[in-house]
């Protein structure tokens, strides 16, 4: 079992490190926000009094941050963690943010001689509660599988995407592919309905047509057609649209750098920000297909 500190307690950080503390793990974790701290201190982690104080003795450091200025101050700011690791640690950075912070995080790790990963994940806070998130990673194959001792018991698929921020570009593509899925799929059902079909019927023939995807199969946008999919529940997230804008924002501030052609990706991006704007950023990314309907 290993000693592992944890930094970064929130809706999907808290889930993943009490499964580390299930599978019989050492958890020191940090968070700014004590309450996140006392819920997991109650589930037999270990609370640090700052971030530095987590990652003194871990051989495993990981952090679960809302963004990349987050990722940046933590390991390399005044106060930063960078120097305090114990030598011969791995550092596997799960949040969703930026190539360019990956790169300066990863060019500053590998100086000090420390190993990191990029690990964005795949699968909400359902995935992360149950372990059986999808772990994207960019790195070095063998820190991939030094890193399975910890990473199996929080997923159930880790994947080499490349070298340090191919798990960051691997986790932007897919989400920029399922926005434009979701809208595509929520854009057509209603076409569909407009023109009286049943939205249940539709998607039975969309199915077995060549019009399929994961939208439909498991994920249906529209009310009433699959029980357990966000649209049927008041379109409670599941993934939250605030979440889908910035990874398209991601995407699109890639694909500006690297001179692609993402015109659809830019589309998707517009239209969850308008559909953001109008109060819809708490709601599932399914219930694009309300702004479509009105
Ligand atoms: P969150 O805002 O719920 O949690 C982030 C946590 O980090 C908060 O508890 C915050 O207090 C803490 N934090 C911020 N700065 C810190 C610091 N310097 N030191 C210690 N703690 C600090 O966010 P989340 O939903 O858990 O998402 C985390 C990451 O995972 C994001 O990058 C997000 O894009 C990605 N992600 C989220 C989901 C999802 O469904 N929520 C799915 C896949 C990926």
């Amino acid at each position: 079992m290993a000693n592992i500190a944890f930094i970064g307690l929130g809706n999907m950080g808290g889930p993943m490190a009490a499964n580390l503390l299930k599978a019989g793990h050492s958890v020191k974790a940090f968070d700014l926000v004590p309450e996140a701290l006392k819920q997991l201190a109650e589930q037999g982690a270990e609370v640090a009094e700052t971030a530095i104080d987590a990652v003194q003795q871990a051989e495993f450091v990981i952090t679960m941050l809302p963004a990349g200025k987050h990722v940046a101050e933590l390991f390399l700011g005044e106060q930063g963690i960078l120097p305090h690791i114990n030598d011969g640690a791995l550092v596997i950075d799960c949040s969703t943010i930026d190539t360019a912070t990956v790169l300066r995080v990863a060019a500053a790790a590998t100086e000090r001689g420390l190993a990191i990963l990029d690990a964005p994940v795949s699968g909400g806070v359902a995935a992360a509660t149950a372990g059986t998130l999808t772990f994207m990673c960019g790195g070095k194959a063998d820190a991939v599988e030094r890193a399975k001792t910890v990473l199996q018991d929080m997923g159930k698929n880790t994947f080499l995407a490349g070298d340090h921020s191919a798990g960051q570009v691997a986790k932007m593509c897919n989400n920029m592919l399922l926005a434009v899925q979701m809208i595509g799929t929520a854009e057509a059902l209603q076409l569909g309905v407009n023109n009286g079909l049943d939205p249940k019927v539709l998607s039975e023939i969309m199915l077995q047509s060549s019009g399929r995807n994961w939208s439909l199969e498991v994920y249906n946008p529209y009310p009433g057609v699959m029980e357990n999919a966000p649209a049927s529940n008041d379109f409670k997230p599941g993934f939250m649209v605030n979440l889908m804008i910035k990874d398209l924002g991601l995407a699109m501030e890639n694909s500006v750098a690297t001179h692609s052609a993402t015109p659809m990706g830019a589309l998707a991006r517009s239209l969850y920000a308008s559909h953001g704007a109008q109060g819809n950023g708490q709601l599932d990314f399914s219930s694009i297909l309300n702004l479509l309907r009105s």
